[in-house]
């Protein structure tokens, strides 16, 4: 660390408080209150974890939640046929498959299952198609909530030089759509790219997603830019115990313009973004249910 710090920090809980005030009061306005079910299979604490620290914010949110907890030698058939009940009942309005999946399950194979209407994660191939052809639809909650960040500390995105470090189906991919569509120019570096630093040095907006401590390093900063790190890796210290850190070296703060930190930046924006994407998911099948209602109700009326 340093204390030449310069870079504006973009800490993630205002953030993060803005779009759950937006979330809660978008659903005080709709007829039902939203629900969403999460399904997690096997017994990794990680995961674990995380799908309660999901259900508790639901619960301060006033939304409904269920968690299915499913045995770790649970089928694909079963994992489906849960997935299918979800998909009927008209009480649930976002089905959530906490990932990883134990080994012997196909994680693809059940995200397609979900009714796109109800895929909260915005994972299903539907949605990223939707993202794609810069149409609406449910976002995957990281890069949305990226977005979200952004906008919440009005940095500027249209007609900027955006960097993505990472190509993963969570986070790089639907990140480079998302900014694409907010009319930034972008270019998505990997584990392939050659001299990542010179690429990294061309970006306006660096947002690095790799899963590397620490990989970005100073001299890969444009000096001012604004840099999102969605990094978070656990990493050993003296003192035995597991420490949190970004992809992102925390000198880059003397470089940087604006940085998110680690812990406490990106990190309360996804929980945040799957509440707001539970109540969207509600808020379109309750149109949809009272569209379907009206027409039934007009051709009732004709026939009778
Ligand atoms: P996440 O879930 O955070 O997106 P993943 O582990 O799924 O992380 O994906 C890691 C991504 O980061 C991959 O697309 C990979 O190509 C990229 N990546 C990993 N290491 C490097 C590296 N040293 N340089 C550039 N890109 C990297």
């Amino acid at each position: 660390t340093t204390d030449r710090a310069a870079a504006r920090n973009l800490g993630g809980p205002p953030a993060a408080a803005a779009l759950l005030d937006a979330a809660t009061r978008l659903a005080a306005t709709l007829p039902v209150t939203p629900s969403v079910a999460f399904i997690r299979v096997g017994d990794d604490p990680a995961s674990e974890s995380y799908v309660r620290g999901k259900a508790k914010k639901a619960a301060e949110l006033g939304l409904h939640s269920h968690v299915h907890a499913l045995p770790a030698d649970t089928t694909q058939a079963d994992l489906h046929a849960l997935i299918g009940t979800l998909n009927a009942d008209h009480g649930v309005h976002g089905v959530l498959l906490q990932l990883p999946l134990p080994a012997h399950l196909n994680a693809d194979a059940a995200l397609a299952c979900i009714d796109p209407r109800k895929d909260v994660d915005g994972l299903h191939p539907v949605s990223a198609g939707l993202l794609w052809q810069g149409q609406p639809g449910l976002r995957p909650c990281t890069p949305a909530g990226v977005m979200a960040l952004l906008d919440h500390y009005q940095l500027p995105v249209a007609g900027q030089h955006a960097v993505i470090v990472g190509r993963s189906a969570l986070v790089g991919r639907p990140l480079a759509g998302l900014l694409l569509n907010a009319d930034a120019t972008v270019t998505v570096a990997h584990r392939a790219t050659p001299d990542l630093g010179a690429v990294t040095r061309r970006a306006d907006l660096l947002i690095v997603a790799a899963g590397q401590a620490h990989l970005i390093t100073p001299d890969m900063v444009r000096p001012g830019a604004t840099v999102i790190d969605v990094g978070i890796n656990r990493v050993p210290t003296d003192t035995g115990k597991a420490r949190l850190t970004g992809d992102v070296h925390p000198d880059v703060a003397a470089v940087a313009g604006a940085l998110t930190p680690v812990p406490g930046g990106v990190g309360p924006m996804t929980v945040a973004q799957l509440m707001m994407n539970t109540v969207q998911a509600a808020q379109n099948q309750t149109a949809h249910d009272q569209a379907a209602q009206m027409q039934a109700d007009q051709s009732n009326g004709a026939s009778g």
